[in-house]
């Protein structure tokens, strides 16, 4: 079967030329039992080690059923081993972290025998070698003698004609030894059995050949019995490991050693969530540098938003406004969005405090506030901003509950109305971008919508003969609503009423004409009564009226019933806008407009920038590399370290005749599964964030700015820096042979 010339083994290391044998003649037959002895450093485990094909020789000739083999490669080696080797070692080199049985279903696995065949096999295995009933304890629990039980079985688990044995029975008792020995001698009938030992009298009594070295030769060689070798051996013929038994044992690989799952589990996490903080606060960075710029003509300048108008210039139908509402991904539609653009003043009773902002709909004001409640009366508003904005958040006391004054566009405050602040809400804006928004509920929206409507049209009023300007921005001539003013009809103040003949203009006419970008129009108004300081009140039951702000406040206006006044104003919708639930959607939406013929403006679009932007992008997307290239290394190296402790399994796979390749993919699948594991872990964490159990403010940041894509291309990433780490790690590992990095281990 083997037969050695000559053969020699030297060791090279640091210059240092070491003996391991030399010039060995010996020849071994299929049914011998041999005993090799002879005083330690002799050279007898490295004769077992070149005759098992772990290690390499130097000189000689060493032939393999008559083959040569000098000229095998390691792949040649690596099947040799697989058909014909098995071997037993002092230490047993068993995986400790694996039950009795899964230590033996490796070495099949390995093999690619097939699930059915391999339960049976491991069970008559385990009854061979009495421990049948240790089957599902962990290898580490045994005694010494049990755990050589298993290694002869996984041994004899491979249909191999070669046993090879360096010192099995070493680190065992005397009666466990023993046992050893006879059931060694029991496989030895059909096969090759060769072992060493310090105490020949232990396997005297059963061995067929003895050979003593010394000192790198054989001394001596005694046959006590003939042997007469069989050919018509029947050659094994193993498969590799199939795919689904690689991800098992991978699967099992991860999850096995506890300890170590959880420290590469929480390397991997550090991983996840510094990528993902890393790549989510430079999103959020591209975000900003996109809503950075200013504006003279929208102050919302919200990057969501869509101002769209039809090409015709005609009015907006009631299907038409449906229909936009109905696209995919539109959030909200503002109808008649003149008012946005407008600037609103609060001002607190003392003048002290002003607030400046947008007014939008409660309708559209989503979710609860930070601070304070939401309106429960029409007066009640709710203002929106940045939460490191002083006043809302040093400050806030001093609005949340107070009652406010509007400043009108003539910058005087209109007293006339309160409104009170009762609900904070704080929304993430690009610094310095500091004007607030006002949520107000749909009646002042109307109040305001059609005053601003007022003071973006040109109103004249023919009164007496004379065509009077309504928009000077005095009371003089200033159209307001009023119920208890009858419709058609109006009350003016007496001072107006001295413009008629005999200071009585009762049941005289006035005409209103209104012309704006969209339409003109006109009404005629007829005078129903007078008002005077004294008893405007008792006409018109204006709310908080003082005497004394008469003159300034009220004097010269026209009151005319709100029915007239919406009349006068609402004509119709011209102008929307849009907005879209994403940003990432805003292109689609507009893809949709355009093709149902409406002319649309992005107000992204309108904003003018510096260049500076542009160059921030390109540094943050630098610094981004060089963060993940970073990350990449300080994680290699502890996982390096991590996986060290895991240098003797894959030694021991690749003793059991396990290729490289199969190694470096058990260590991939390993790998994988836990950066899978961390991965759907942080999402989970991500999903709680949202749900508001758990709050981590870095997961908000997340949770904002990452689209479905960003999530793929994270993972890939992930997935491609933990495949590199294997493939590094298992490169470094199988750097040598076999023999050097268990040496190493051992
Ligand atoms: P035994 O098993 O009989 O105790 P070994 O085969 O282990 O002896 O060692 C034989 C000789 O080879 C010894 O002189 C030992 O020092 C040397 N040797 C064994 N392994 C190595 C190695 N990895 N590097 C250098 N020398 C070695
Ligand atoms: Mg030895």
């Amino acid at each position: 079967m083997i037969k050695l010339k000559n053969v020699s083994k030297y060791y090279y290391s640091k210059g240092v030329i070491a003996t391991g044998f030399t010039k060995v003649n010996l020849e071994f037959k299929i049914g011998e039992f041999v005993a090799i002895t002879g005083e330690s450093g002799s050279g007898k485990s490295t004769l077992l080690n070149v005759i098992s094909g772990l290690d390499s020789y130097e000189e000689g000739e060493m032939y393999i059923d008559g083959k040569e083999t000098s000229h095998y490669l390691e792949k040649d080696w690596e099947i040799y081993r697989r058909k014909n080797i098995g071997n037993i070692y002092q230490n047993f080199n068993l995986v400790n972290s694996y039950t009795v049985y899964q230590n033996i279903d490796l070495i099949l696995s390995l093999n690619g025998v097939n699930k059915k065949e391999k339960k049976e096999k491991i069970n008559a295995l385990l009854k061979r070698v009495d421990m049948y009933k240790y089957r599902n304890t962990k290898v580490s629990k045994l005694s010494g003698g049990q755990k050589q039980r298993i290694a002869i079985a996984r041994a004899l688990a491979k249909d191999i004609p070669i046993i090879i044995a360096d010192e099995p029975t070493g680190s065992l008792d005397k009666r466990s030894a023993t046992n050893i020995i006879k059931l060694l001698k029991e496989i030895s009938e059909d096969k090759l059995v060769i072992i060493v030992t310090h105490n020949y009298d232990q396997v005297s009594e059963y061995v067929t050949r003895k050979i003593t070295m010394h000192d790198g030769k054989v001394l001596e060689d005694k046959k006590f019995k003939n042997v007469e070798e069989n050919i018509s051996r029947k050659e094994n013929n193993y498969k590799n490991i199939n795919f689904a038994n690689k991800f098992k044992l991978g699967f099992r690989n991860t999850f096995n050693i506890l300890p170590k799952f959880i420290l590469l589990f929480l390397v991997y996490s550090f991983i996840v969530a510094s990528l993902m903080g890393e790549y989510s606060f430079f999103k959020k960075g591209e975000y900003e540098a996109t809503r950075e710029g200013y504006n003279y003509i929208f102050s919302d300048t919200d990057d969501k938003r869509v101002i769209i108008n039809k090409k015709d210039k005609t009015e907006f139908s009631k299907e038409e406004i449906e229909n936009i509402k109905k696209i995919k991904n539109v959030n909200y539609l503002v109808e008649n969005d003149i008012i946005i653009d407008e600037n609103f003043a609060f001002s607190s009773h003392d003048q002290m405090l002003w607030l400046v902002g947008s007014i939008n709909s409660l309708d559209i004001f989503d979710g609860e506030v930070d601070e304070g409640r939401l309106p429960e009366n029409d007066n009640e508003i709710i203002i929106a901003g940045d939460k490191d904005e002083y006043n809302l958040s040093v400050d806030k006391e001093s609005i949340l509950n107070h009652k406010f004054y509007r400043t009108t566009n003539t910058g005087e405050l209109d007293k006339a109305k309160e409104y009170e602040i009762v609900g904070i809400k704080y929304i993430d804006s690009p610094s310095g971008y500091i004007d607030y928004k006002f949520y107000v509920s749909n009646k002042v929206l109307e109040d305001f919508m059609f005053e601003t409507h007022q003071n973006f049209s040109s109103i004249k009023i023919e009164f007496m003969g004379e065509n009077k300007d309504a928009n000077t921005g005095s009371n003089m001539f200033k159209l307001v609503p009023n119920n208890k003013v009858t419709t058609g009809n109006s009350i003016i103040s007496e001072d107006l009423n001295n413009r008629c003949d005999k200071e009585n203009c009762i049941n005289k006419n006035f005409t209103i004409n209104i012309k704006n970008q969209y339409y003109s129009f006109s009404k005629t108004l007829r005078i129903d009564k007078t008002y005077n300081q004294k008893n405007i009140n008792k006409e018109l039951d204006i709310p908080n009226y003082k005497k004394e702000d008469f003159d300034e406040l009220y004097n010269g206006i026209i009151y005319i019933n709100p029915t007239d006044y919406t009349d006068l104003f609402n004509k119709g919708t011209y102008q929307m806008s849009v907005y879209v639930n994403d940003i990432n959607n805003l292109e689609n939406v507009v893809k949709e407009l355009n093709k149902s013929n409406y002319n649309t403006l992005k107000v992204k679009d309108t904003l003018v920038k510096d260049g500076a932007t542009e160059i921030i992008k390109i540094f943050k997307l630098i610094v981004t590399c060089a963060l993940v290239f970073v990350l990449f290394f300080i994680s290699y190296f502890i996982i390096k370290i991590i996986l060290k402790s895991r240098n003797v399994y894959f030694s021991v796979l690749r003793m059991l005749g396990a290729s490289k390749n199969v190694c470096k993919e058990l260590l991939i699948i390993e790998l994988f599964i836990i950066t899978n594991v961390s991965y759907f872990i942080f999402i989970g964490l991500a999903e709680l964030n949202k749900a508001k159990v758990i709050s981590v403010n870095f997961i908000d940041t997340v949770n904002r700015y990452f689209v479905f894509n960003d999530y793929i291309v994270l993972y890939l990433i992930l997935i491609l820096m933990s495949l590199l780490i294997s493939i590094k790690y298992a490169s470094q590992l199988f750097k040598n042979s076999v023999m050097s990095v268990y040496r190493e281990e051992v």
